[in-house]
């Protein structure tokens, strides 16, 4: 799947009201990773590692050329989050 366009300003204007708080992301902090744990309500476990829908997050995507973060995306990730605690 191919990363969001921004130069789409109908996007980006969909993003920032949603998620914008304060000109930063409210869905990954900057990070562009966003973390989920979630399990369907037929209990099918559906979170995991995504790219946020964001400008930072689309970034990664469109560098990475890949659809989800790899191990080494999510280690640092991990990493990040460890580091804010
Ligand atoms: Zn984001």
């Amino acid at each position: 799947m191919p990363a969001l366009n921004y130069d789409d300003k109908q996007m980006f204007e969909w993003w920032l009201n949603c998620y914008g708080v304060k000109g930063f992301c409210g869905l990954c902090g900057q990070s562009g990773i966003i973390h989920t744990e979630v399990v369907s309500p037929g209990g099918v476990p559906c979170g995991g590692y995504f790219f946020c829908p964001c400008p930072n997050g689309q970034k990664m995507h469109e560098l990475l050329g890949e659809d989800r973060p790899n191990e080494s995306i999510i280690a640092q990730y991990k990493k990040h989050r460890e580091s804010q605690k």
